[in-house]
């Protein structure tokens, strides 16, 4: 494996679960509820910012009652690592055109705020009917840039999480759950 000595070695970086399965599967409904609520029938195009959102669009699309598009920009700032770049770039842009449409941004964490502050620079100028971003996690300590969702399911500290989406070098997406990702010990 890449990066890890074995599977013990790959195991031992989880920690326990931060926010378990049933707690994102209430906070799943509160967004669905909170997205049928706001555009009450109106159809809506939810945007997925990969990679790290893409579970939670899963479960947001598959709960929301509204008619609903979906379509995905991949953006990235984190390059194997735990810490921020500093820079992000869009390497995907959506594939349609946003023009009147009510858009809902759906992120998996806000940490600096970089990325959401240029998606919403950029999403903004394209004439949306309406845009809105909900987050699964938001880390407000880390804020470098003036940021706000209108949705933050659950506001964490100043750790980094693996799990329900997130990576560590590309791995731990696939765990059901959050949970925060242990360094080894030097
Ligand atoms: P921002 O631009 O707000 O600093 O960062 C947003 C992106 O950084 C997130 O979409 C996510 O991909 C990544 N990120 C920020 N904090 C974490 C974290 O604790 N864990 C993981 N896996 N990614 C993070």
């Amino acid at each position: 494996m890449k990066q890890f000595d074995s599977i013990e070695d790959f195991s031992s970086k989880i920690s326990k679960p931060l926010i378990t399965e049933q707690e994102i599967a209430q906070a799943v409904k509160r967004a669905a509820k909170a997205i049928d609520d706001i555009y009450d029938g109106s159809p809506i195009l939810l945007v997925s910012i990969l990679k790290g959102a893409f579970v939670f669009m899963s479960d947001v699309c598959k709960a929301v009652t509204v008619p609903c598009k979906v379509d995905f920009m991949c953006a990235k700032s984190y390059f194997e690592s735990t810490e921020s770049s500093g820079h992000v770039q869009i390497i995907m842009d959506l594939k349609q055109d946003i023009a009147g449409c009510h858009v809902v941004i759906l992120e998996d964490i806000v940490d600096t705020g970089r990325t959401l502050a240029l998606i919403m620079k950029m999403l903004k100028i394209r004439n949306p009917k309406s845009l809105r971003v909900i987050t699964l996690l938001d880390k407000p300590s880390r804020r470098l840039v003036d940021f706000q969702a209108d949705l933050s399911l659950f506001t964490i500290p100043d750790h980094f999480v693996i799990g329900y989406g997130l990576d560590y070098g590309e791995y731990y997406r696939n765990l059901p759950y959050i949970a925060e990702y242990k360094e080894s010990e030097k």
